[in-house]
């Protein structure tokens, strides 16, 4: 595992800027993989699945460290709204979920050093708080389906009413059809124009 500043310089890089989400994501993540006993994540890529339950800052870094990603299947994405992240081996089963505590914000005000630039401050704490005063550990068991992991797809049918294909199961079956959740009903979007 690199230390914490080679970790948080990529970060930096990767993210676009510095700020307390990329220090608690990538110590989230080494923390998580320190659980698992992975010491180089890079060395084990195929063995490593992150859920992350947030969609801000420290996500990025827990990506980075990890080496988990959305494209890859390995990192997945529950909406949430907590800073946390679920580390999971596939390889043993082992899983560890990390979430940041709340009272580190406040622990982090009151950090020496940079009076008067309260997210400065924040920064600089996260980078030297104990684990356990930033973060609770839980160690969990992880509901993995076939479907959800990494690989070639495992099926792939198209909708019966739209036509588009839909991989890996996500189909539902309404009154006999196959169709794909935003036909189903579960749609985010509605058509303005195309075809
Ligand atoms: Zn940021
Ligand atoms: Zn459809």
């Amino acid at each position: 595992m690199k230390s914490l500043e080679e970790y948080l310089d990529l970060a930096q890089k990767n993210h676009g800027h510095m700020c307390p989400g990329q220090v608690l994501g990538v110590r989230m993540a080494m923390l998580g993989l320190g659980k698992l006993g992975i010491a180089d994540p890079d060395k084990h890529r195929k063995r490593l699945l992150t859920f992350v339950e947030i969609d801000r800052c420290a996500t990025d870094a827990v990506s980075l460290v990890t080496g988990c990603r959305l494209g890859k299947r390995s990192l997945k994405y529950l909406d949430y709204g907590k800073v946390a992240a679920t580390f999971v081996d596939l390889q043993t089963q082992q899983a560890f979920r990390v979430v940041a505590r709340d009272d580190a914000r406040e622990k982090a005000k009151t950090f020496g050093g940079n009076p008067g630039d309260p997210y400065r401050q924040q920064l600089e704490a996260y980078k030297v708080l104990d684990d356990d005063e930033l973060f609770n550990v839980q160690q969990v068991r992880v509901k993995l389906r076939p479907e959800d992991m990494p690989g070639r797809p495992r099926s792939r049918v198209a909708c019966q009413e739209c036509g588009e294909g839909v991989n890996d199961g996500r189909e539902s079956r309404v009154n006999g059809r196959l169709l794909c959740r935003s036909c189903a009903g579960e749609s985010y979007y509605d058509v303005l124009d195309g075809r």
